[in-house]
């Protein structure tokens, strides 16, 4: 069969419908590719924060010396300088209108008190969305969606872009059950189908370390279709060997876990011996590495309940705390000893690694590894024990694209007709992506190729 519409998505994640709603706020006819049976993508099952430097929160908070520009410094470097610096700046300059957007027009909702710190930041600057996951922001977008006209085809697997006689993509190939469907695209087509971390082929092509020995915490639909798709019509791709590890993830599935964003509020990491390694707030590659560089290469975090009502990770996570405890990964512990012993790690050397850090956090100088947010004393149990290994989890390369989200091709020239935003682009984040930078990435780009497809 076959269907004409103003523009065609293809991917249901953030930053499709971000792209969706803006060129159906711009009037024109608009469907939503998903092959997957539910919209979402690796935005849904995140911790949904983002990235907003002079943010609302913040004010509110009495964070008042933060800016767009140590945002960018941040970003550049947290990737080695190898953002596109034009691109990171855009990025920047554009991730409050962002979520001013998400909370004013898509009407996300964020907590009002509380912001995250993320490893590689200089500033506390992540919105945090109600239930500490991306579910609030996908459901608001696609009621956004819905209100707006567009259409969203779940089950519904692109895999070819169509182009004229000129060059200029025209359309989308795709299939539902075996049934083949022609989308026509009067305006453009908008590329946002995600990374490839659940590729392992594709992993091991660009980066043989990242074989099979490493679980994903991504969805199954994330397998690069899109970086492929476009190749065969000549797009080019960057940066396709940087792909980011999640330090903290469940050894039996390699699921990420948000009960441990206990770490932004002050958690520790130790080694089987019961010392830290690491600084608890560093990039997510250096914690990934030194992870694996310690015996058995898995790490513990450590907190107690002090630190656990600050964020109230587990409250907001509690089925995920359940299955942990379930799989004996994560333990509640009254006492150093009892936590020490439930993963037999050797209690003198943790009492010590103890010790240390409640000085450290009376001083306000982690001596060890200079904790840039401050450590927080351990002193009173309760105590939480959970192990963690690093598992996949964001393709920074991908596509190229320019400051209005146009895919360019391997000469360097716009591919007409051809947007693209989101994990599926490769030139926002160079060799590491940090926390709570996606959901700003791919919201910014995303309303960005929305608007520029309408054009
Ligand atoms: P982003 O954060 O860039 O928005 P997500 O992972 O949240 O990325 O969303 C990407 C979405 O694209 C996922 O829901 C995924 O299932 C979907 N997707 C991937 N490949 C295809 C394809 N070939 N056709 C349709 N949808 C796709």
């Amino acid at each position: 069969s076959e269907q004409t519409n103003d523009v065609v998505v293809i991917g249901g994640g953030g930053a499709g419908f971000s792209a969706a709603l803006e060129a159906a706020e711009a009037g024109k006819s608009v469907v939503i590719l998903e092959k997957m049976p539910t919209v979402g993508g690796n935005t849904l099952i995140s911790g949904g924060e983002m990235n907003a430097p002079n943010n609302w929160v913040q004010q509110a908070l009495g964070i008042t010396d933060d800016s767009a520009e140590l945002y960018y410094q941040d970003t550049m470097k947290g990737g080695d300088n190898l953002g596109q610096p034009e691109i990171v700046k855009i990025l920047s300059e554009n991730a409050l209108a962002s979520a001013e957007w998400l909370r004013d027009e898509v009407k996300v909702e964020f907590l009002s008190d509380h912001l995250f710190q993320f490893g590689g930041h200089s500033r506390k600057r992540a919105l945090i969305p109600v239930g500490h996951t991306g579910a609030e922001l996908i459901k608001k977008l696609k009621t956004k969606a819905e209100v707006l006209g567009v259409t969203i085809k779940t089950n519904m697997k692109a895999e070819k872009l169509l182009t004229d006689d000129s060059g200029k993509v025209v359309g989308v190939e795709a299939s539902t059950n075996g049934q083949k469907v022609t989308f026509h695209a009067n305006k453009g087509v908008i590329i946002a189908t995600g990374g490839f971390g659940s590729n392992i082929e594709m992993r091991k092509k660009y980066n043989p370390a990242l074989d099979e020995s490493y679980m994903s915490t991504d969805t199954p639909g994330t397998t690069g279709d899109g970086i492929i798709m476009a190749q065969a019509i000549n797009a080019d791709i960057t940066n396709m060997e940087n792909i980011q590890t999640y330090p903290i993830c469940d050894p039996v599935t390699g699921v990420i876990s948000l009960v441990a964003d206990s770490r932004f509020d002050g958690a520790i990491l130790i080694n089987q011996g019961g010392t830290r390694f690491v600084e608890e707030l560093e990039r997510r590659d250096v914690i990934s590495k030194a992870i694996l560089a310690q015996e058995g290469r898995y790490a513990y975090q450590f907190w107690n309940q002090e630190i656990a009502d600050i964020g109230k990770t587990i409250e907001v996570h509690q089925d995920e705390y359940d299955q942990l405890v379930k799989e004996g990964m994560l333990y509640k512990a009254d006492t150093i000893e009892d936590a020490a012993n439930f993963f037999k790690v050797d209690v003198k050397t943790l009492k010590e690694t103890i010790s240390k850090v409640n000085a450290y956090a009376k001083t306000g100088k982690d001596l060890d590894y200079n904790h840039r947010g401050g450590l927080v004393s351990l002193e009173k149990g309760p105590y939480y024990i959970q192990k963690a290994v690093p598992s996949v989890h964001h393709t920074m390369g991908g596509l190229v694209i320019d400051t209005k989200a146009h895919v360019l091709s391997t000469e360097g020239k716009v591919i007409p007709g051809l947007y693209a935003a989101g994990e599926v682009t490769g030139v926002v984040h160079g060799t590491n992506r940090l926390g709570g930078n996606a959901i700003s990435d791919i919201i910014t780009f995303g309303r960005i190729a929305g608007q520029e497809v309408a054009k």
